[in-house]
């Protein structure tokens, strides 16, 4: 029976935000993104590595160390808007190949990616990964035929350069329901590995349940929340689409019931590291 061997987090930069971004408050984002003063502490850009029996598997990429040079940003109001927003580092250590080769692994070793969403720090770095087979969910592929990509935080340039090849990722009925979930993508047919639409936070963001055995399953939710604590009130963040981020937030709120044991990984949460680490059972 194929299998999940192991699952590792790993920090490819760093990110900080502005508090109403965490929680959404009752400020409209126009005005905290003009006028807040504060940022979060820095926090990290999680990737999660996932070893199965099938081929190694990344959720996102990470941010490139290209972002802190001149010219990567949109211009104008946007890049104003960007800046203001989230304020990103990359040094070093936090190259992805170099977090890739802390555990032993290579780019090459790279059988397919799932990108949760479109956005730099999420698909920055996937202009590495050519070879690989990249899946992200068609929802959010259509954000590039957007008349102004960069307007919904999607970079075409960057983010979807002409070497890479999208899978585009359209949720099929489950043969049984994962607690609310009645559509997903079972990507072994094992019941593994299982992509699940959460959107909300863009327009096609998706999840990866990974079930290991021996050891608690996770559920990778990129962007979602900022913090897992936060769910359980249905706390969302400040940017995307309030409603339909709080419908999938009930959702895998409903999944966190049926799957005992789930922890949720989320991409910025200083504590997911540990939390898989010591997600046992
Ligand atoms: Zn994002």
């Amino acid at each position: 029976m194929p299998r999940v061997s192991r699952v590792s987090v790993l920090q490819v930069g760093r990110v900080r935000v502005r508090p109403d971004n965490v929680a959404g408050t009752w400020r409209p984002m126009l005005w905290w993104t003009a006028f807040s003063r504060s940022w979060t502490p820095w926090l990290p850009i999680n990737v999660v590595v996932v070893e199965h029996d099938e081929g190694v598997l990344l959720v996102d990429t990470g941010q490139s160390p290209a972002s802190l040079g001149p010219g990567y940003h949109p211009g104008g109001v946007l890049g104003w808007a960007y800046r203001r927003q989230a304020d990103f580092d990359v040094d070093a250590a936090d190259h992805l190949p170099a977090r890739l080769g802390g555990i032993g692994l290579a780019l090459s070793d790279v059988d397919t990616v799932v990108l949760t969403h479109l956005h730099q720090d999420h698909a920055g770095n996937i202009g590495l990964l050519p070879h690989a087979r990249v899946l992200v969910s068609a929802d959010e592929l259509a954000l590039l035929e957007e008349k102004q990509p960069a307007a919904h935080g999607v970079m075409p340039e960057h983010v979807a350069p002409a070497s890479v090849t999208f899978t585009p990722v359209v949720p099929a009925p489950l043969p049984a329901p994962l607690g609310p979930f009645t559509t997903g993508t079972d990507l072994y047919d094992d019941g593994t590995l299982v992509l699940l639409p959460t959107p909300g936070h863009s327009r096609g963001s998706q999840s990866l349940l990974v079930r290991r055995p021996d050891a608690d399953p996770l559920l990778v939710v990129g962007d979602l929340t900022y913090d897992p604590a936060l769910l359980a009130d249905e706390r969302v963040p400040g940017t995307g689409a309030t409603a339909q981020q709080r419908a999938s937030t009930r959702a895998v709120n409903g999944l966190v019931a049926a799957e005992p044991g789930l922890r949720v990984v989320a991409a910025h949460d200083p504590g997911a590291a540990a939390l898989v680490a010591r997600a046992g059972s």
